[in-house]
């Protein structure tokens, strides 16, 4: 049994990882009982980020195992606390990264709360009531309900699963860079996975030229036909590199291994701008000429705050945004993690938690 605290008293299964193997198997632990401001959710899916493939394998170094991953979750609510308004049982609702912050800090107070430097991830991080944490790889969740959302009718729960924490993570620096206010500018994506397949989307959907920047020349097809990418550059291939130098307005920088930023800064006009949400185990090296020659800006970003993530999920509604999604049972959550670590899936693999797809 899990490290828990006196109020934890609900039984949930779940699986999780136990050491650097990052092999995932079945796990009991235990939830805290229901507060007042809590929502009990019966997770239907989750998504597999690479996050939870950093985090198994302690890729970073700061797993506390065993360690229960999974912050792509959608599901329904079962049990609603006293204090909760908005939300009634039987709601379609999803949670992603954020499990608590400070609620004082200027950036709580401007729904920054990705921000506050209190946050509390669904996972691996240390709860309010000292509890450590526990993600969407298991049947039921409680969660604070500040940081719930609600999913669009017209969104499945499976494939709206990724918005949570891919989705999110790609509209906050698009929005917040005033991409997505901008027609015509040149968007580049470094690396067609989960986050990058979904910026796709975001970008064709705001009337961007889309440019997918990658290692995978077999990509390039589908991404074109499928995704509706504009443009296409394998950036191991020097001559494409060099023909696209000063042509983008914007890259977002999805990568999850290690790479120099050198020649992806070639490609940024003059006062471009790169955001990086990959996060490598690595330092990324970064040379000056490409810097300073381009009056160039390099800028990070983590996930996006609780309104804007609704926000995502409604804009995902209305325009019909969705991961193009892999769905996969719980017995078969490695071999997920073994493919995602080979760069083999497209472009989400999806857990189907409560054996609902057969259903749906
Ligand atoms: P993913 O599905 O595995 O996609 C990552 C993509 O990166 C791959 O599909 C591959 O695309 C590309 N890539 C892999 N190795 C590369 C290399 N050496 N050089 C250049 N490109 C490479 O992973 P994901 O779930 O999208 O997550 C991506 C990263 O973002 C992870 O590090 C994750 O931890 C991080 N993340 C950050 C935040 C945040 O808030 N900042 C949130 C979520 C995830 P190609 O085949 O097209 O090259
Ligand atoms: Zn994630």
């Amino acid at each position: 049994m899990a490290q828990t605290t006196p109020n934890h008293t609900q039984t949930v299964s779940g699986w999780a990882a136990h050491d650097s193997s990052g092999k995932i198997t079945p796990y009991v632990f235990k939830r805290r009982a229901n507060g007042v401001n809590d929502l009990t959710i019966e997770i239907f899916y989750c998504g597999i980020c690479h996050t939870d493939l950093h985090y198994a394998r302690n890729d970073w170094g700061i797993t506390m195992y065993p360690v229960v991953p999974g912050h792509e979750i959608t599901g329904v609510i079962t049990k609603i606390g006293s204090n909760v308004r908005g939300f009634k049982v039987g709601d379609r609702v999803g949670v992603g990264c954020l499990a608590a912050s400070c609620l004082e800090c200027e950036f709580c107070k401007s729904s920054q709360e990705n921000y506050c430097d209190q946050t509390q991830f669904t996972y691996n991080g240390i709860f309010w009531d000292g509890s450590i944490t526990y993600g969407g790889y298991s049947k039921f969740l409680v969660a604070d309900h500040r940081y719930v959302v609600h999913i669009p009718d017209n969104l499945p729960l499976d494939a709206a699963a990724p918005l949570l924490c891919a989705g999110i993570t790609v509209y906050s620096p698009m929005k917040d860079n005033k991409m997505l206010e901008s027609p015509g500018k040149k968007l580049g994506i470094i690396g067609l996975g989960g986050l990058g397949h979904i910026a796709v989307k975001f970008g064709k959907a705001f009337g961007l030229h889309v440019t997918i920047i990658s290692t995978s020349p077999s990509k390039e097809k589908e991404a074109k036909q499928r995704l509706g990418a504009d443009d296409f550059i394998v950036s191991t291939h020097p001559k494409q590199m060099e023909a696209k130098k000063r042509t983008l307005d914007f890259i977002l920088d999805t990568a999850s291994a290690n790479h120099s930023l050198g020649n992806y800064l070639e490609l940024l006009k003059v006062n471009g701008t790169l955001v990086v949400v990959g996060a490598p185990d690595k330092p990324m090296e970064l040379p000056s000429f490409p810097l300073i020659f381009g009056k160039r800006t390099i800028k990070g970003s983590i996930l996006g705050g609780m309104k804007e993530t609704q926000e995502m999920m409604d804009v995902c509604g209305q325009r019909n945004i969705k991961s193009d999604i892999e769905v996969v049972k719980t017995d078969q959550i490695n071999q997920a993690l073994d493919r995602l670590s080979r760069n083999d899936v497209r472009y989400r693999f999806v857990i189907d938690i409560a054996g609902k797809s057969a259903k749906m």
